[in-house]
């Protein structure tokens, strides 16, 4: 499962910061995940909970906010965006032209630390 290594590679990177910091708990974590990133949230909260037991994250929140896609396009240059995974064409111009701008990327924007 992709959302495994994703969990686990989240997971030390809070507590690399957290130690970093000087701190010794986690108590939430917030993330923000773009929608057409190919994770889902469900299955990466429930892998973060199951592997967070034992250390110092053991009773860290997970938060994920979704991020829409959104993207310019090339022949019209108008922004859009969608509540989908995917973006097939402009809905402007129908121009199959565009660049993504957000939405396959996963930040941590917020950590909580004691
Ligand atoms: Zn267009």
């Amino acid at each position: 499962m992709h959302e495994a290594s994703i969990a686990l590679s989240l997971l030390e990177k809070v507590i690399e910061e957290c130690i970093n910091n000087g701190c010794s708990i986690i108590k939430s974590v917030k993330i923000e995940i773009g929608r057409a990133s190919g994770v889902m949230p469900d299955a990466l909260s429930f892998v973060f909970n199951a592997i967070k037991a034992d250390t110092i994250a053991s009773s860290a929140s997970l938060y994920i906010n979704e991020k829409m896609l959104t993207a310019m396009c090339n022949k019209c240059h108008k922004e859009f965006s969608t509540e989908e995974n995917y973006i097939f064409e402009c809905p402007h111009c129908n121009s199959n032209s565009f660049n993504i701008l957000s939405g396959k990327e996963l930040n941590i924007i917020e950590l909580e630390v004691e």
